[in-house]
């Protein structure tokens, strides 16, 4: 696929473009709309649905070691309980006014420290008092954690100030039944991982298959997060695709590097530019609770690089976290070697969201043609929500009746849309817009003289007469031209 030479700077216009063409709206927008809450429109949904369809090709039916789960959003409680949510998601929580990144109130220290030119008020992130001391190089002339600072306005590690701390926990909960009494609590799940955890034994069992194997599901997921935004980023209610691939505590870090190259390969496959992508691996303070090694692969959006997805050691934490508090045995007997261990697990978790917009930003392109600027999507042909356009040049009775029998042939192959309505000018830029890859222009020719179709290219836009009956071969070889 020729690539694109325009990288996105302004997201704005992808919003805008968003909005405009029906791929994603403002929920609820009629009452005014609900702060970083998103619908994906007609087109929206086929792009996004493609997305996952793929992952789940490449990360399941592809495979034979992965096994799909389509597990219930509300579980158990004590699945959060035993994950650490419960406690780790409700802590008091300060942020920064900058980046947005919260920090536990209890790990902050406010410093005073004296350097060659000016003595300053600093802030570190520790554990302990003297792990913030010897994080400092300079002279310390005082530290005291944050919840005895006196100040309003205190640094934070990452160059912002800091907010007044909030208990808050990540979960959003309802309640099961109609009274709304402790004992009935619940929580929207805050990642689908858990669920393919809960449901080793049973897919062990049922699948009678050997370690090392998989297991994977999208589905929603739902963090009360403090700081939403940047369009569909960072949201309350999200969409992941991820996958728990189990295997023994001997195998655990040769299957990380697999999984880190496996995901870079995926999203490089679909088009995602090598220049925008990159690997970040976890310092050894930033891994969470459970993980003892992680990757993130990292998209450089419009304002930075963010995450798309992170593919962690999980060890064996949660498994054994899960027997502890349920009484369940989740070990596993290695018959050929007559050993029984708790699996390791490797995770690549990714947002579907996020995945959608870093294609969306990577795609965009605006280019300068003769009388206009032409935006368009570059968008690999497996994720454009159409694949083909077919389009009468007028909606003259005769071209129609052709135009309607080429359309009923290719759309039983490929997704196709008709659009007789406006100038031919402006239904390519419609369909440039949305990133169908080829459009079929019927012309009076095609009926009267011909039996021929002309197939515009959307990046070249070059265009070939072809015979309609040779049309589905010759769509299928300029499709190829894409990938
Ligand atoms: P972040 O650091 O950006 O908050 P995270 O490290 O907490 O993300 P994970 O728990 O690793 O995220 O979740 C896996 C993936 O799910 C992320 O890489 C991201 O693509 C997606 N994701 C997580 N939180 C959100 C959110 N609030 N909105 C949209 N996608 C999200």
């Amino acid at each position: 696929m020729e690539k694109n030479n325009y990288k996105l700077k302004d997201l704005d216009k992808l919003v805008s473009l968003a909005k405009r063409r029906g791929i994603i709206f403002p929920s609820s927008e009629i009452y005014g709309g609900l702060a970083s809450v998103w619908d994906y429109g007609p087109v929206g949904v086929e792009i996004k649905r493609n997305v996952k369809n793929l992952w789940w090709k490449s990360f399941v039916t592809e495979r034979d070691d992965i096994f799909g789960l389509d597990a219930s959003i509300l579980m158990h409680p004590n699945v959060w309980k035993a994950s650490g949510h419960l406690d780790s998601f409700s802590d008091p929580l300060v942020e920064c006014s900058e980046t947005g990144k919260r920090y536990r109130e209890d790990h902050i220290f406010i410093l005073e420290v004296q350097t060659k030119k000016e003595n300053k008020i600093i802030s570190i992130e520790a554990s302990d008092e003297d792990e913030a001391k010897n994080k400092v190089k300079d002279k310390i002339l005082s530290i005291i954690p944050l919840n005895e600072s006196k100040s309003s306005n205190n640094p934070s590690p990452d160059g912002g100030t800091l907010s007044e701390p909030r208990n808050f926990n990540l979960m959003f909960k309802t309640f099961i039944g109609p009274v709304e009494d402790s004992s009935a609590t619940v929580y929207l799940r805050p990642e689908t991982a858990q669920a393919m955890f809960v449901n080793f034994l049973n897919v062990l069992n049922s699948s009678r298959k050997k370690i090392p194997f998989g297991i994977a599901q999208q589905g929603k997921s739902f963090r009360n997060e403090i700081t939403p935004g940047n369009f569909t980023f960072r949201t309350r209610e999200f969409e992941q695709m991820e996958m728990e691939f189990f295997c023994s505590p001997e195998e655990d870090e040769s299957w990380h590097d697999y999984w880190i190259n496996f995901s870079l390969d995926w999203f490089k496959k679909y088009g995602l530019r090598d220049e925008n992508l990159m690997i970040r691996k976890h310092d050894k303070n930033e891994l969470p609770h459970y993980s003892k090694a992680s990757s993130d692969i990292e998209y450089l959006f419009p304002w930075s690089w963010g995450e798309l997805e992170t593919i962690s050691n999980r060890t064996d934490y949660d498994l054994k976290a899960h027997s502890e508090l349920s009484g369940k045995d989740l070990s596993y007997f290695d018959q050929e070697n007559n050993n029984r261990y708790t699996p390791f697990v490797i995770e690549p978790a990714m947002g579907a969201d996020r995945s959608v917009l870093a294609f969306l930003c990577d795609a965009y392109c605006e280019e300068e043609t003769e009388k206009e600027t032409r935006t368009l999507l570059k968008l690999h042909p497996d994720i454009a929500p159409i694949k083909i356009a077919v389009l009468p040049l007028s909606r003259n009775e005769k071209l129609t009746e052709y135009s309607r029998n080429i359309f009923d042939k290719i759309n039983s192959i490929y997704e196709t849309q008709y659009d007789d309505t406006q100038s031919i000018g402006r239904r390519y830029r419609r369909q440039d817009e949305i990133g169908t890859p080829l459009c079929v222009t019927v012309d009076f020719e095609s009926v009267e003289e011909d039996n021929s179709v002309t197939i515009r290219h959307r990046d070249t836009m070059k265009q070939i007469r072809v015979n309609s009956d040779n049309l589905i071969e010759a769509i299928h070889d300029q499709l190829k031209s894409f990938s």
